[in-house]
């Protein structure tokens, strides 16, 4: 069993076999914890305090 994503603005829990978004930012994805949010909305709300200059976010579908 993996570990339950969890947004990382809203702390909603992302249920397993829902579609979130990841950032498409290299450091966001790299490390212990991978940045994953519940929705785009989200994802928007994280690219300001993460001061990122060129973001994209990428829809990922949790099997
Ligand atoms: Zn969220
Ligand atoms: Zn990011």
């Amino acid at each position: 069993m993996a570990a339950p994503l969890v947004c990382a603005t809203c702390r909603k829990a992302i249920a397993a076999g829902a579609t979130y978004v990841r950032c498409s930012v290299a450091s966001c994805n790299t490390g212990r914890q991978k940045l994953v949010f519940c929705n785009a909305k989200c994802w928007q709300a994280h690219v300001p305090t993460a001061r990122h200059r060129k973001a994209a976010y990428v829809e990922e579908n949790g099997a």
